[in-house]
C-alpha cells in the first residue's frame, strides 16, 4: 500500500521516541512511501535516560541497566533491529537479594515473590521477619479481600494484607525501589495492579500466587530470564535505534519550544533556534512537564493536567575495584535499603555478578542509588560529594574500604514521575483531553509505566496510531 507523505515531527529522542522513530520508518512493511518523519532532540546525544559508558574495560550503566522480559515490547524491538545475538539474562546462579536490616545484612528469602512468600521453609527459617512479622504475613490467608475497585497506596495495600513488618523490610525498599517511588504516596493500581487482581480472585495474595505458579507451565528450557539486556550495554539499544533513524531527520541540540495548531488542521513546532517545522502529526516524547509546556499556547486544560505530575531526582554513583582489594565475594545481584534504616543510597547493584561482561578480568563493578521519593538531598550533592557518600555507605554496609579504581556518577534531576494514587484517573483526564488534539500523540515513561518496555509500547502504539491515520486519509483521498 503507498501513502502519502505525511509529515511527522517527533519531539525527544529518548527510547519512547526513537521508538516511534522506529516503527514510524520500518514497523509496517506494506507502507511503501515512508513517512516524512523529523525527530527534534534537545540534547547532542540519542537515548535520553538510557545512557552506556564504556570506560578502562568497565560498562557502566547511567539510567536502565535491564528490562523486563514479561512484557514483551522490549524484546521484541530488539529482535526487530537484528540484536537477538546481542541479548543476555542476569546470572540466575547468583540471583540473590539483600538487604541491611538492624545493622546486619540479610537475604531476602528464596521464592518471595516482590512481596508475598511462595515457598515455605525458606520463609519460615528467614531471620529478616519476626516470628510475629510472619504470623502477620500469615493473616493474608484468612482476612477477607477488597473488592472494590478503588485506588490505594502501596504501603496502604500491604499493611492491610501482610502487616507493617513486610512493609518496611521488603515491599518499601523493593516495590518503591523500583519505581523510585514512596509507598505511602505510590498508586497500587497504576504500579503493581497484578496484586490487587490476585486479591479479588484469589481473597489472599499467597494464595493467588502459589496458584499462579502452579498453572504455570512445565519448564521447557525455551522462557526467557525474567531480566535481559544487551552484552555491550544498553547503549547498544539506542545505537541501532540511531541507526534505524537514519531515514528521518535527525535535528540534535535542538529544543522544542512550542507547539502550535494551523487553520489548516495540522501544526508548527518552533525550535529553540527560531526554526518551524510544519508537521500533520506530532509525537510529544518528552516527560509530561515539557510536554506541558510545549502545549501550554493553545491546549490550557491539558497543559495545566501535565504540569501536575511529579517527578522526583536520583543519582547513580558507579565504582570500579580490583577483585582482589574486596573483603567479601559480590555473591548476588546487590542489596537494597529499608528507609527506617536511615542509609543515604538506596541500594546497591552489583553489577558485574548481575551480568557478564560489566568489568574486566580481575575487577569488580558495583552501582550505588542516591536520593529518591523519600529523600532527594543525597542527588542533589556535588559529583564528588555523591562518591565519598556512596563509598562511605559502602564501607559501613559491606566493608568495601578499598580505593576504587574506577568512579562515574549519572545525575537525574527531576527525572523520576510519580505515579501517585489516583494516576490511572489523572491519565484518563489527560488522555481525554489529548484526544481533543487530533494528531497529537503523548507517549514515554510519564504515562502508562515507567520501564522501557512500556514507553518503547507507547511509541509503538503513536506509530501505529500515525500509520493509520496516514492511510486512512489515503484512502479518502482516492
Ligand atoms: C537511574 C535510572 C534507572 C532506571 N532503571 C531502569 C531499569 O533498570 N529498567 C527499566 O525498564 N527502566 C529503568 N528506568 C526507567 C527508564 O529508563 C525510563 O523510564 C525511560 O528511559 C524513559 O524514556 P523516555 O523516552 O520516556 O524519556 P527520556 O529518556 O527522558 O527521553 C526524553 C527525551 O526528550 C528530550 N527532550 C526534553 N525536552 C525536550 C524539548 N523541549 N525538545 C526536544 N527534546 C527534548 C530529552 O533530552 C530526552 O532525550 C531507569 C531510569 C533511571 C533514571
Amino acid at each position: 500500500m503507498t501513502c502519502t507523505s505525511t509529515r511527522v515531527v517527533v519531539i525527544g529522542a529518548g527510547v519512547a521516541g526513537l521508538a516511534t522513530t522506529h516503527y514510524l520508518l520500518h514497523g509496517d512493511p506494506s507502507v511503501e512511501h515512508p513517512l516524512d518523519v523529523t525527530l527534534v532532540e534537545a540534547s547532542e546525544r540519542a537515548g535520553g535516560k538510557v545512557v552506556t559508558r564504556r570506560r578502562d574495560g568497565f560498562v557502566v550503566e547511567g539510567g536502565p541497566d535491564c528490562f523486563l522480559t514479561q512484557k514483551p515490547w522490549a524484546v521484541d524491538l530488539c529482535r526487530h533491529l537484528g540484536l537477538e545475538s546481542r541479548l543476555i539474562g542476569t546470572n540466575e546462579a547468583s540471583r540473590k537479594v539483600l538487604i541491611p536490616w538492624g545493622g546486619k545484612m540479610h537475604q531476602l528469602p528464596d521464592g518471595v515473590l516482590l512481596i508475598v512468600p511462595t515457598r515455605f521453609a525458606p520463609f519460615a527459617f528467614s531471620p529478616l521477619i519476626s516470628p510475629l512479622g510472619k504470623l502477620r504475613m500469615g493473616l493474608d490467608l484468612v482476612l477477607p479481600a477488597r473488592r472494590d475497585s478503588g485506588d490505594e497506596s502501596v504501603a496502604s495495600f500491604v499493611r492491610r494484607r501482610l502487616g507493617g513488618e513486610a512493609l518496611d523490610k521488603i515491599a518499601e525498599p523493593l516495590m518503591g525501589g523500583i519505581h523510585v517511588s514512596d509507598p505511602e504516596r505510590q498508586s497500587i493500581l497504576a504500579t503493581f495492579p497484578r496484586f490487587r487482581d490476585i486479591e479479588r480472585k484469589h481473597g489472599s495474595l499467597v494464595r493467588g500466587m502459589l496458584a499462579a505458579r502452579r498453572a504455570r507451565p512445565a519448564k521447557s528450557g525455551k522462557e526467557l530470564p525474567m531480566f535481559m539486556t544487551l552484552r555491550g550495554g544498553l547503549g547498544e539499544l539506542v545505537d541501532a535505534l540511531s541507526q534505524s533513524a537514519a531515514g528521518a531527520r535527525c535535528l540534535f541540540g535542538q529544543r522544542a519550544l512550542a507547539v502550535q495548531p494551523t487553520e489548516a488542521g495540522a501544526y508548527r513546532v518552533v525550535l529553540d533556534d527560531g526554526g518551524v517545522l510544519r508537521a500533520d502529526q506530532v509525537v510529544l516524547a518528552v516527560p509530561a512537564r515539557v510536554a506541558a509546556e510545549l502545549v501550554r499556547g493553545f491546549a490550557g486544560e491539558l497543559s495545566a493536567r501535565l504540569r501536575s505530575l511529579r517527578y522526583v531526582s536520583t543519582a547513580t554513583v558507579s565504582l570500579g575495584y580490583r577483585r582482589s582489594s574486596l573483603s567479601r565475594p559480590l555473591d548476588g545481584f546487590g542489596f537494597v535499603v529499608p528507609t527506617k534504616e536511615g542509609r543515604r543510597i538506596t541500594g546497591c547493584t552489583w553489577s558485574s555478578t548481575k551480568f557478564d561482561d560489566r568489568a574486566p578480568d580481575g575487577h569488580v563493578l558495583v552501582r550505588c542509588f542516591l536520593g529518591g521519593a523519600v529523600d532527594e538531598t543525597p542527588a542533589l550533592l556535588p559529583e564528588d560529594e555523591m562518591v565519598a557518600l556512596a563509598r562511605e555507605e559502602l564501607r559501613d554496609l559491606m566493608g568495601l574500604k578499598a580505593e576504587p579504581v574506577l568512579s562515574e556518577v549519572f545525575s537525574w534531576r527531576q527525572a523520576h514521575p510519580q505515579y501517585d494514587v489516583g494516576h490511572l484517573r489523572w491519565l484518563a483526564e489527560v488522555e481525554a483531553l489529548a484526544a481533543q488534539l487530533p494528531g497529537l500523540h503523548l507517549v514515554g515513561s510519564s504515562y502508562r509505566g515507567v520501564g522501557l518496555p512500556d514507553c518503547i509500547r507507547s511509541g509503538k502504539a503513536a506509530a501505529g496510531l500515525v500509520l493509520s491515520a496516514t492511510m486512512a486519509e489515503e484512502v479518502v483521498g482516492r
